[in-house]
C-alpha cells in the first residue's frame, strides 16, 4: 500500500467505496489521515464501520476538509458534491492525485500517464512489457490492474528507477491537479462520452490537462498531429524546453510492424510509436524493444486473435466499442493480391449499443469487408448503411447466429472480425463478457470434427 506523511492529521472525505475509493480510504487512514467515507451500498460502507466516520460528504459540513477523494465513475458534471464540495473550498479529487501527492516519500522513481480516447489499455501493456523485458521494476495502474494507492511502492534497481505506468481515463485527469509524469502520451481524441462534458471541446480540454500538468522539462509523446491533438501539441511546443513535445515516429515503425503478430492494424502501430517514444525516453535501448514487440501479447478483446481454422482467421476486438476503434481493426485486413485474387476478405460482425450516428471512419474501409453481419440493437440501422456498400449483408440480430453465418461464408485466407463499433450493454454485461461469448462461440466451432470435403475425400482413400 502506498501511504504518506503528507496525509498525516489531514481531514478527507471520500465518496464511493469500491476498488480506488476503498483502496484510497486505507491509504489515508493507514497514513494517519482523518476520514469521512460513503458509498450507497452497505456492504462497500461495513469494512469501515468503527474505523472512520460514516456519513455522506453531500450531508455534511465540509469546513476544514483538505478534500473529497470521487470515484472516476461520479459524473462531476451533474453530480451535486461538485458545488457542494466548491461552497466550501474544498477540491474534489481522485486517488490519482493522492498518488501525486505521495510522490514525494516514495522511492525515487518516474511516472508515465497514457490518455487517449482508444489504445491506451494497449500502450500501458506495451510499455509495461518492454521495461520487463528490460528489466526495469515497474508496474501499471489507473485504469487498469490494482487501485494505484494499493500497490507496493517499487524500489530502484541495477537496471534503473521504479517506472509507474498510469492509464489514465478523462475522468481520472479530472480528478487530478498536480500530476507531473516524466513522460505523458496521448494517443487520440475522438467523440467519446459526450455526456459528461460540455461537448467535444470539453472531452479534449480534460485529455489536454496531463500533458498541461507536467514541467516543461518533461516529455508529452503525441500519437497523432490531426485537428484536435495537433492544436494541444502546438501548445505544449511552445511552453516546453526544446524537443519535450514529440509527434511519435509512425513512419520509422512501420517496415517493422510484420514482426509483431499481436499488433497488427494502423492503430496498433500508432500505440507502439507512442510505447517506443515513452520507453527510450526512461533509457531503454533500441535492441530491448526490437526483441520485446514480436513476443507481445496483446490484452484480450483487443484484436485477440482467437484461432485459425482452415485458414480462416476469426479475431476476436470485442472491445471495440466505437467506430473509431473499429475503423482500424478494418484497415488491418486488406485485400492481398495472393488471396482468391484479391478481393476484400474480411467478414465483419457489427453492432450492439450504437454510441454514434453513422459509420464514422469505419465508412472509409468497406473496401476491405466481403460481408457484414449485423447484431444487436443497432444491427437493423448498421445494414441500412451498409446495404450497397459492401458485397454482402446478413442480419443476424444474436452473436452466435452472426458467427456461424461468418464461419460458413468465409474461404482460406478470409478473416471473421468481431469488432462491433458499439457498447455492448444491449445484450452483455460488458465487452469482455461478449468477447467470452464470441471466443466460446468459436472455440465450439472449433472443437466439432473437421468436415471440409477434402477429409471426406481422405476418408474415403483409406
Ligand atoms: P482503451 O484502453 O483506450 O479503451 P484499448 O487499448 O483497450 O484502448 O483498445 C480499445 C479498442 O480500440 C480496441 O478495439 C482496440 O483494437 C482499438 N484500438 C487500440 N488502439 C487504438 C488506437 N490507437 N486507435 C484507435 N483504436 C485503437
Amino acid at each position: 500500500m502506498i501511504t504518506s506523511p503528507a496525509f498525516a492529521g489531514k481531514r478527507y472525505a471520500v465518496l464511493g467505496l469500491a476498488r480506488s475509493g476503498a483502496a484510497a480510504a486505507e491509504a489515508l487512514l493507514a497514513s494517519g489521515a482523518e476520514l469521512t467515507v460513503w458509498d450507497r451500498q452497505d456492504v462497500a460502507r461495513a469494512p469501515f464501520a468503527g474505523r472512520c466516520t460514516l456519513a455522506d460528504p453531500l450531508e455534511i459540513d465540509l469546513t476544514g476538509f483538505d478534500g473529497v477523494v470521487a470515484s472516476p465513475g461520479v459524473p462531476l458534471n451533474t453530480h451535486p458534491i461538485a458545488d457542494h464540495a466548491a461552497s466550501y473550498g474544498v477540491p474534489v479529487i481522485g486517488d490519482i492525485e493522492l498518488f501525486a501527492a505521495a510522490r514525494g516519500d516514495l522511492p525515487p522513481h518516474r511516472v508515465v500517464g497514457i490518455t487517449g480516447t482508444n489504445g491506451k489499455s494497449t500502450t500501458v501493456a506495451l510499455v509495461q512489457h518492454i521495461l520487463q523485458m528490460a528489466g526495469v521494476p515497474s508496474l501499471c495502474a489507473g485504469n487498469i490492474g490494482d487501485a494505484i494507492m494499493a500497490q507496493q511502492p517499487l524500489e530502484p534497481n541495477d537496471n534503473g528507477t521504479g517506472v509507474y505506468v498510469l492509464e489514465l481515463s478523462s475522468y481520472q485527469i479530472d480528478l487530478a491537479h498536480s500530476l507531473d509524469c516524466e513522460v505523458a502520451a496521448l494517443t487520440n481524441i475522438t467523440p467519446d462520452h459526450l455526456d459528461r462534458y460540455a461537448g467535444f471541446a470539453g472531452y479534449a480540454a480534460s485529455k489536454e490537462r496531463l500533458v498541461a500538468m507536467q514541467g516543461a522539462q518533461h516529455l508529452a509523446v503525441f500519437g497523432t498531429l490531426d485537428e484536435s491533438v495537433g492544436a494541444i501539441y502546438q501548445r505544449q511546443v511552445e511552453r516546453r524546453e526544446e524537443g519535450r513535445a514529440l509527434a511519435a515516429d509512425i513512419d520509422a515503425l512501420r517496415p517493422l510492424q510484420p514482426q509483431w503478430p499481436s499488433l497488427q492494424g494502423p492503430h496498433n502501430l500508432q500505440n507502439v510509436a507512442v510505447a517506443v517514444a515513452i520507453v527510450e525516453e526512461l533509457g531503454v535501448l533500441p535492441a530491448q524493444w526490437q526483441q520485446a514487440l514480436p513476443c507481445f501479447r496483446n490484452l484480450p478483446h483487443r484484436m485477440e486473435r482467437v484461432c485459425e481454422e482452415f485458414g480462416v482467421l476469426f479475431i476476436n476486438d470485442s472491445k471495440a466499442t466505437n467506430t473509431a476503434s473499429s475503423a482500424p481493426a478494418l484497415a488491418a485486413f486488406p485485400p492481398d493480391p495472393a488471396i482468391h485474387g484479391g478481393t476484400a476478405r474480411v467478414h465483419w460482425i457489427v453492432g450492439g449499443l450504437a454510441k454514434e450516428e453513422g459509420l464514422g471512419g469505419c465508412a472509409d474501409q468497406l473496401g476491405n469487408v466481403a460481408a457484414a453481419y449485423t447484431v444487436g440493437e443497432a444491427g437493423p440501422r448498421f445494414a441500412e448503411l451498409l446495404t450497397g456498400q459492401i458485397p454482402a449483408v446478413e442480419r443476424c440480430e444474436l452473436v452466435s447466429e452472426a458467427v456461424r453465418r461468418a464461419r460458413e461464408a468465409a474461404k482460406a485466407g478470409d478473416v471473421v472480425l468481431f469488432s462491433p463499433a458499439c457498447a455492448s450493454f444491449d445484450q452483455f454485461r460488458d465487452y469482455e463478457k461478449r468477447g467470452d461469448h464470441f471466443r466460446q462461440l468459436v472455440g465450439v466451432f472449433a472443437e466439432l470434427p473437421e468436415c471440409k470435403p477434402t477429409d471426406f475425400l481422405a476418408d474415403d482413400a483409406a
